[in-house]
């Protein structure tokens, strides 16, 4: 007779992450390097990344400010760590792995309404704690084996204390060997001691402590290894075994960081207080990519071109596309931003781009900067330069095309211009009537028919590729006799040939721009084809000229 028990050696296990001291010290690589580990172990293993902001996702955020909007096959506007697990190993996520205060607080409170709840007094602990357990406890059912839980935020953040305690009683209901708590760290060095400083680390375990956790293994990020004698006085005062302070130093690619947590004995603790079996890791096909990344590459320019200065981390899967493709060619990919509004005041500023081995625009959204980025897309077309437009750079890089060769010189975006008499980019059909902005856009994974005897058909060697979306705009299909009879190929469609996808120019060198981020699916070792033969092309014409 079967029991309704669970089979306690089925039961997911539990990977409790959470940082101290500063944010911004690596805690997604940590998170994604220790899933990558048990994954070479041939262990099941997911990552989930709680956030602690109520947003109800990362879509209503300012990429400049909290870096990048990563987008899901399902359509899930997430963190920017979700993509970091998918290049890390090599697996698409749902939006289900991220979890936001907004999302708990939404649920709950739609509950209480509807009144599942009815004579109770709603509180944090236990409906808010409870909802978070669920989600969590949701992803890992489906999983199984390992689910890695990366706490957003740094301990002693009002913010985050809902999830803190939801962890602290899954220790309490899961058991012992069946959850491990890593907590991330800094140990900064202040010149001109030289000496790393283990205080700040200290002061945040005794905050972790007060909250009711004890961590297990303690990763401490450094500019250097941490010496032993700093390893001993961290154990000393945080009563984490020494064997389970683990030290994380600067790296040149955050590729090489689950070999360096496994070279500093992390697994040890893992297997031991997890109880897992032991048996070989393979680990070839991550090292064949580790190797290609190393330092001895052939450098290649790419400015990659957008309204004013942003951060790295606001186009993250651009740059990580950028570097798997050129280190798959043994090259290593130098990108620079340029701020097309020096452009818009100053035409002669584009021969700034001829330095550059290939020319990209990203996605974007509004109006600040958008004409420089029209003129640079000409530029592009003009001076046989590599190029890559991506969603808002296909738009911009279609209005400059139309304005530039199809002699419509006032052809424009509804975006930009809402009252165009040429709206080359049209709103999207199903966007006309929504109102509400939070995960309103067409969004996430739609196939893609890639038309025959086309670059792009070259470039993909099939008729169907399934790509991810984020836009309230696109191509105006009115307008496509009179880019084909310029001999500007519309090469993909999506939704029964309704979608303009792919567009690409037969007499350029590489002139290609997609409506869909093919950033998204590329991984390390395994680039997006767009990107790989973008980046060919730039090594072949910089090795020519
Ligand atoms: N702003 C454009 C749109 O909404 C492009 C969006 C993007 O680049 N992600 O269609």
């Amino acid at each position: 007779m079967q029991t309704s028990r669970p089979n306690l050696s089925q039961a997911p296990k539990y990977i409790f992450v959470t940082g101290g001291v500063l944010s911004g010290i690596g805690k997604g690589i940590v998170t994604a390097s220790i899933a990558k580990l048990l994954d070479l172990y041939g262990i099941q293993v997911t990552c989930i990344k709680i956030d602690p902001y109520i947003n109800v996702d990362a879509g209503t955020m300012n990429p400049f400010a909290h870096g990048e909007v990563f987008v899901t096959d399902d359509g899930g506007e997430t963190d920017m760590d979700i993509g970091t697990y998918e290049r890390f190993l090599n697996k698409n996520l749902s939006k289900e792995h991220n979890i936001t205060t907004g999302q708990i607080y939404l649920d709950v409170i739609q509950a209480e309404r509807h009144g599942d709840f009815l004579g109770e007094c709603v509180q944090i602990i236990p409906n808010i704690t409870d909802r978070i357990k669920e989600k969590i406890r949701d992803v890992a059912v489906k999983q199984k084996g390992i689910v890695l839980v990366e706490c957003g935020g740094t301990v002693g953040d009002i913010e985050s204390l809902p999830f803190i305690e939801s962890v602290r009683q899954m220790r309490l209901e899961e058991g012992q060997n069946n959850t491990l708590f890593v907590h991330v760290t800094l140990a900064p060095i202040l010149d001109p001691v030289g000496e790393e400083k283990t205080k700040p680390t200290q002061h945040s375990v005794q905050e972790l402590r007060r909250i009711g956790l004890q961590p297990d293994i303690i990763v401490v990020r450094s500019k250097q290894k941490i010496t032993d004698a700093s390893k001993r006085k961290i154990s000393l005062f945080t009563s984490v075994e020494l064997n389970s302070i683990i030290s994380n130093p600067d790296c040149d690619s955050i590729y090489n960081v689950p070999e360096n947590l496994y070279n500093d004995g992390i697994i040890f603790p893992i297997i031991e207080k997890l109880r897992l079996s032991t048996r070989e890791m393979n680990w070839k096909d991550w090292k064949t990519v580790t190797k290609s990344l190393g330092n001895n590459r052939k450098i290649i320019n790419i400015g990659m071109i957008g309204k004013y200065v942003a951060l790295s981390d606001s186009y993250v899967s651009v740059n990580q596309a950028l570097i798997h493709a050129a280190a798959y060619q043994n090259h290593m990919v130098n990108v620079e931003w340029v701020d097309s509004s020096v452009f818009e005041d100053d035409e002669k500023s584009l021969l700034k781009l001829k330095k550059y081995d290939g020319l990209i625009v990203p996605g974007g959204f509004g109006e600040r900067g958008a004409e420089g980025i029209i003129l640079a897309a000409n530029y592009a077309r003009e001076s046989k330069k590599p190029f890559l437009g991506l969603c808002f750079g296909f738009q911009l890089s279609l209005i400059a095309f139309a304005r530039h060769v199809c002699g419509i010189k006032d052809a424009n975006s509804i975006e930009l211009e809402p009252k165009t008499k040429n709206p080359i980019i049209n709103i999207l059909p199903s966007q006309k009537r929504i109102d509400s902005k939070g995960g309103s856009m067409r969004l996430g994974g739609h196939n893609i028919e890639v038309k025959n005897n086309t670059k792009a058909f070259e470039i993909y060697k099939t008729n169907m590729i399934r790509q991810r979306h984020r836009h309230r705009y696109e191509f105006n299909k009115k307008y496509q006799s009179v880019f084909e009879e310029k001999k500007l190929t519309l090469s993909g469609f999506s939704d029964n040939g309704k979608r303009t996808e792919i567009m690409e120019l037969a007499s350029h060198p590489f002139y290609i721009a997609t409506q869909y981020h093919p950033e998204f699916l590329s991984r390390p070792g395994k680039p997006e084809p767009i990107y790989y033969h973008f980046i060919k092309t730039a090594i072949e014409q910089k090795n020519n000229k």
